[in-house]
Order: C-alpha cells, then structure tokens, then sequence
C-alpha cells in the first residue's frame, strides 16, 4: 500500500468519524430520524459501518505494515522462569545463565557456542528451526550439519559436523566487507559480528566478504521464495524475520533490504535480547548445542570447555580468526587434520 493510499484511508476515517456524532452508534436501515418522540443523534447507517469498518481495517494495516518495517523488535520486560528444583534442566540453566549476562553492560558479555560432536545425531532439526525462525529465503542458510568423514579403512568415522558463522574475534570479513561498503560489518562488544543491512548492499561487498571467510559463513539474498514458481504464494514465507532485533517485512517483488545483500548468523540476537537461548540450542534433539557467557566463570559453557579440555577444538584454528564456536570430539587431532 502507498503512502497516498494510506493518507487517502486516514483522511476516509476522519471523514466518516465527522458524520458519527456521539452519544449513540446504532445500526439501521433507514436514513436518520426520531425514535420515542426524542431527537435521537444521527446514526450510522449499516453502509457507513461497514465503510467505517473497511476503512480502519485497511488503515490499520497499513500502519501495521510501516511499523513493522525495519522497525526495532520490542522485547519488553522477561517472562519470568521456571523455577530451578534439583538438578536444573540444560535448557534452563543456560537460559538463566542469558539472563545473567544481560544484567551485565554488553561490553561485559562474551557469547560463545559449544557443540559437542559426540552427542550430534546429524537430524538437521537445528538447521530446519534455524530457517523457521529467521524466515530465511532460497539460497540462505545460516546453519548447515556436514557429515565428515575421518580415520583411513577400515576405521572410517563420519562425524556430523554443525557450522555457522563462527563470530570470529579476528574476523576477516569485516575489513573485506567494509573495503567496497565501509561500515556495512562490525564487531560487537559482546563478540557477535554484526551486519548492517542498509550498508551491506551489492554484490561486489558480498563476494570480498564472502570470499575473506574460511568458513562459508555469510549468504547472498537474492529476493526468492521457496513457492515463487507454484500457483499459491504461501504466506509463512512472508512472515516477518527479527534478524538484528529489528523487524524485517518480506513481500513479493520487493528489493529492499535484506534481499539485495549479504546475510548471516547472528547467535539469535533477538532470543538473546528476550533472555532466550539460540533456537538452534534449544531445538537440538541430541543436546549436543551449548550457548552461553564465557566471561561467566560459572556458565554451562565455560564448565563443558573445562572438563573436555583435551577434546576441544576450533575448526580452521590456524588460520588465526579466532572463531566463537568450540567443538567437543572423540580425536580432536582427527578433526583438526579435516579442517587444515
Ligand atoms: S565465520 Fe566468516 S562471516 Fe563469520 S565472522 Fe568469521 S570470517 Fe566473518
Ligand atoms: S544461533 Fe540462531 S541464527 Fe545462528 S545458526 Fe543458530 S539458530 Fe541460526
Ligand atoms: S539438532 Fe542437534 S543433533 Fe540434530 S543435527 Fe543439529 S546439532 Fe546435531
């Protein structure tokens, strides 16, 4: 809807709002006269209300479809959580764990992720949520579970293998991507790298981006829907994604961002910010996905890292990026071979 068509609809219920005179709505047939022998306040007619009705409805929309534009998520205040009885639940002591850190200034907050291999299934059910929640279109994937193989015959071992972007503390994307469009990458205090869509346009910052990562991280959004060639144009496809903790509309034939640009995990910040782990951490059948504060002696994350500290790998630790995601393995020597 245009803005015109908006401004039309307003000034449609400021019109029809001028002929209902108070104290009384009533519905009828007829034109307005006396009942009871009382002058009686002119009525709407059935017409009048259902235009009235039309009216709103169309504006209200349209005020729905601006504000959600691009507009900043509102959390508002926590749900409060379950109580803690016994030994917690994983689920519920990192989601506690969030909310600790959210106490905290961002500066004083270091997201990590921990997956431990041993427990992955490889059911892709992360990357299937991963996409529900972030709407994502054809083409873009922010989670993928590569089987890998290792050992030499007849000790063959495929090991599944979740990656994503690694939200690396040296991450060489950010210069690449900042080279053709400065200020599109940044590096968030609380370790996220952080993409801004209104700057993060083109091609060309994509591909140097893209082509900096070791890690296949970051995906190009050409505007498709997954039901674009079918005769009914689905509707979950436009549901509106919360990437960056603002509010992302997808429509048909639009080009505004994020199509037209590079996207990529951001660790769920807007669960983050509604105290809410990843939904790749809680959807994990196997609970093989771990999130949490490193910077909390106390966290699950920091706790599972000490107590592998002899499995515990970083995938392409060699080339110096300094990755977030830590990977618990059988033979962390095997994987590191795979990932040289
Ligand atoms: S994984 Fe790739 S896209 Fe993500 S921060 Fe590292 S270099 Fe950048
Ligand atoms: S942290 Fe969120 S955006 Fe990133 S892979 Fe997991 S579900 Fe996807
Ligand atoms: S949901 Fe969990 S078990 Fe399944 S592929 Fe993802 S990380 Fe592995």
């Amino acid at each position: 809807m245009s803005a015109e068509d908006r401004d039309d609809n307003l000034t449609k219920v400021a019109r029809v709002r001028r002929r209902q005179v108070p104290p009384t709505v009533s519905l009828r047939d007829d034109p307005p006269g006396e009942q009871d022998g009382e002058p009686s306040a002119p009525a709407m007619s059935r017409r009048e209300l259902l235009e009235l009705g039309a009216v709103v409805g169309a504006a209200f929309l349209a005020g729905a479809e601006a504000a959600a534009e691009a507009a900043p998520a509102s959390t508002g205040p926590l749900a409060p959580m379950p109580a803690l009885g016994g030994a917690p639940d994983e689920i519920l002591r990192m989601q506690a764990e969030v909310r600790r850190a959210l106490q905290k200034p961002v500066e004083q907050r270091s997201w990590i992720m921990v997956i431990d291999t041993r427990k992955c299934t490889g059911c892709q059910a992360c990357v299937v949520a991963c996409a529900t929640e972030n709407v994502l279109p054809p083409g873009v994937t922010y989670r993928s579970v590569p089987e890998v193989e290792n050992g030499d015959y007849p000790r063959v071992k495929r090991i599944p293998m979740p990656t994503q972007c690694m939200q690396c503390d040296k991450p060489p994307c950010v210069a690449a991507a900042n080279a053709v469009a400065p200020g599109s990458m940044t590096k968030r205090p609380d370790g996220i790298v952080a993409v801004d869509y209104a700057r993060f346009r083109g091609k060309s910052a994509f591909r140097a981006a893209a082509k900096a990562c070791p890690y296949r991280g970051l995906y190009y959004d050409d505007g498709k829907f997954y039901t674009q060639p079918t005769p009914a144009f689905q509707p979950y496809e436009r549901a509106v994604s919360h990437d960056w903790g603002r509010r992302w509309l997808r429509e048909r034939y639009n080009t505004g961002a994020p199509v037209g640009g590079g996207r990529k995990c951001h660790f769920c910040l807007h669960r983050l910010e509604a105290g809410m782990v990843p939904v790749c951490v809680s959807t994990c059948i196997g609970r093989a996905v771990y999130f949490g504060d490193k910077n909390d002696s106390h966290s699950l994350v920091n706790e599972l890292l000490t107590k592998n500290a002899g499995q515990v790998v970083r995938i392409r630790d060699n080339r110096g990026t300094e990755p977030r995601v830590y990977y618990l393995c059988d033979d962390p020597q095997e994987s590191n071979k795979y990932h040289d």
